[in-house]
């Protein structure tokens, strides 16, 4: 077993840590403050091939290797978990994996490309207000139309769902099915009957935009569905898992800034006439978040390995999403105890670390869904039984 990077890798790696710490960091707090997205910086990600990192070259993608992938998903959520949510694990999991996977020839072509240049933004749009965590609940619907489908419904929470150009939704087009009946469509923001409206004050993912958006008798041509009609259950969980990978590397980011920022503290902050740093209970909470943060780094790792080399990962995304973004949410309280009453403060980034965490642990499936799932995994039973 090798656990170096290979040279590609590390280069990669360093190429996306010098963006994030020279175009992402120096406004991060203040975007957060402001709930502000900039498109400029999907634009420069795009101009490094950041925007469509592991999809093939033909499609416009870089053409990068999924671990690749996952350490541009670290270091950019180091920067900024909420640049990752827009470009990385929506932009890029959520919507141009499925396209690769499931899309016609014509839909990878009408799409892919211009979502790796930036000219295009995606979002994923399952949840409804009724309908989180059991997805079967769906009720947004579709009704064929001659070779039509028309679409009506709401979805709530949708990150880029204001800023998105097309929309992967996801709705009942045979509801007596429940999650058989499930089909995924393409649809334009410029189609009529398409509208959305922005949710502000989240507590944490600030940066990135999310929105509700109402489909009123929106009209979908046919070859805009992704697999077949009742298929969009499997597509939407394939987009999930490779998701769920993504966000298990931006949590790994979160925790590492955390650690780059506690460190930093102790080493300045004196009482007791030394450094904090010099406080073997300091030590010991420095060394649980080092500890938590490098066991979700190679779960991230492992699970990457088995995507890249195309074999089942559903259950090891499952742990990796699991285990990191509780160790994320668990490393930042740490940072901020180690920070004293200035960690109660937006001085230093250790609250916005922690909110972004929480954030990170309830989208793609809470961590009592992704127990579910490692277990129904571990134990050889289907979700719908
Ligand atoms: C910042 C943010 C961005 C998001 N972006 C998107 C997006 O881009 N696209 C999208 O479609 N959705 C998005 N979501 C929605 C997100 O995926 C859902 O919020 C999440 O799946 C949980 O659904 P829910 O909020 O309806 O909670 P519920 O499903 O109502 O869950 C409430 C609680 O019950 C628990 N629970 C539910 N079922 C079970 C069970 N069977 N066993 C044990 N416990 C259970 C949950 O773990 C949770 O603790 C986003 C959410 C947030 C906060």
């Amino acid at each position: 077993m090798d656990f170096d990077l290979n040279s590609d890798q590390v280069m990669v790696r360093n190429m996306a840590r010098d963006f994030a710490a020279k175009e992402i960091l120096p406004t991060a707090a203040e975007d957060d403050t402001n709930e502000h997205y900039r498109p400029e910086t999907t634009e420069k990600m795009a101009a490094l091939g950041l925007l469509g990192a592991p999809l093939p070259q033909e499609y416009g993608g870089a053409g990068f290797d999924y671990i690749s992938y996952l350490l541009i998903c670290e270091e950019i959520a180091r920067a900024s978990a909420g640049v990752f949510t827009t470009c990385l694990t929506v932009q890029t999991s959520l919507f141009q994996l499925p396209i690769l996977r499931f899309g016609s020839q014509e839909l990878k072509q009408k799409y892919l490309p211009r979502t790796t240049k930036g000219e295009l933004l995606g979002c994923f749009a399952m949840t409804e207000t009724g309908s989180g965590s059991d997805v079967a609940a769906t009720e947004t619907s579709a009704r064929l139309d001659g070779d039509k489908w028309v679409l009506n419904g709401s979805k709530m929470w949708i990150s880029n769902g204001g800023i998105a150009d097309v929309a992967l939704v996801f709705a009942q087009t045979d509801k007596a099915k429940l999650h058989r009946g499930i089909t995924a469509f393409l649809v334009e923001r410029k189609t009529p009957g398409f509208s959305s409206r922005n949710i502000h004050n989240k507590l944490g993912l600030r940066d990135s935009n999310t929105a509700e958006i109402v489909l009123h008798d929106c009209v979908v041509p046919a070859e805009n569905i992704l697999g077949g009609s009742g298929d969009g259950f499997k597509v939407g969980m394939y987009a999930l898992d490779c998701a769920r990978l993504s966000t298990a590397a931006a949590c790994v980011g979160v925790g590492q800034a955390a650690i780059d920022a506690a460190v930093k503290y102790a080493r300045e902050r004196k009482q007791f006439g030394k450094p904090i740093g010099g406080f073997q209970l300091i030590q010991e909470m420095v060394a649980d978040m080092v500890t938590e943060t490098e066991v979700a780094r190679y779960f991230v790792y492992r699970a990457g390995d088995l995507k890249e080399k195309d074999r089942p990962f559903v259950r090891e995304a499952s742990i990796a999403k699991y285990y990191a973004a509780e160790a994320a949410v668990r490393t930042a309280q740490k940072a901020i105890k180690i920070h004293g009453g200035y960690g109660y403060s937006n001085e230093y980034p250790v609250g916005r670390l922690l909110r972004d965490a929480v954030g990170l642990q309830l989208y793609e499936g809470t961590a009592e869904i992704q127990k579910l799932i490692i277990g129904r995994e571990t134990l050889g039973i289907a979700a719908f039984v």
